[in-house]
């Protein structure tokens, strides 16, 4: 069957990185989270002091090495050689981030680097506009949703494992807050592309999204393998 390329886009905790990991690891393909990209530029930004300098933050990213290595299911990110996988995720960032996001210099160097990322069949991609800006010739491309408060509760559930104390209500405003932001932005706002399946991952387990989405993906490959 020929490999093909899976776009996954949604909103804030809607299970897209945990599922696009999976579907990735399930058909072997590459894992691409591009979340991470825009979160390690914001690390870069609160680490130099610089969050609210958009052409330092433009300058010090050209001048950085943002790399993402997938090996074995696991997502490594190393800015400047420095290892920030975890440093990325902390709630600093996350409420950060959506600004870094906003700044049209920083998507035109991240999206390039994601296109180049994405030249070759056989990966899975995920963020808020890889369907629609990044990758729009995406063999399949999903869309997730999930309610708020079951978001937000996924989020709590993530950061309590990690051993840091957060109250609900404020993982829920920072998640509808970045939401906002992240559709109502001028540039590559958070949309749904007109040939993506939405799948609403509310009432759903993960292994019910990666099977379906897994189903979807063979569709896919058996009809492009019939294509060529
Ligand atoms: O997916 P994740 O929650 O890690 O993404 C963090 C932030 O990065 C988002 O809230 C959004 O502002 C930004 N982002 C983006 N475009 C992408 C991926 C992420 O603007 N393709």
């Amino acid at each position: 069957m020929k490999k093909i390329i899976i776009a996954i886009d949604g909103p804030a905790g809607s299970g897209k990185s945990t599922t696009a990991r999976l579907v990735a690891m399930k058909l072997g393909y590459l894992y691409i989270d591009t979340g991470a990209m825009y979160r390690a530029v914001t690390y870069l930004a609160l680490k130099e002091n610089i969050l609210h300098d958009t052409s330092a933050i433009v300058e010090r990213l050209k001048k950085s090495d943002l790399r993402l290595i997938y090996k074995d299911g696991v997502t490594t990110v190393l800015l400047n050689e420095e290892d920030v996988s975890e440093q990325i995720r902390y709630p600093e960032i996350n409420a950060n981030v959506s600004f870094i996001s906003k700044i049209k210099e920083v998507r035109e160097e991240l999206v390039r680097a994601q296109r180049k990322m994405g030249e070759s069949d056989g990966i899975v991609m995920e963020g808020r506009d890889i369907g629609t800006v990044v990758l729009p010739h995406a063999d399949l491309k999903i869309f997730m949703v999930a309610a708020l408060q079951t978001r937000a509760q996924r989020r709590l559930e993530e950061f309590t494992v990690k051993g840091k104390a957060l109250e609900l209500d404020e993982v829920k405003a920072n998640l509808a807050h970045r939401d906002s932001i992240d559709s109502s932005r001028e540039i590559n706002p958070l949309t749904k592309a007109d040939d993506a399946i939405e799948v609403d991952t509310t009432h759903q387990t993960i292994e019910d999204q990666v099977n379906y989405i897994v189903e979807l993906a063979r569709q896919r490959m058996v009809k492009t393998g019939n294509e060529n």
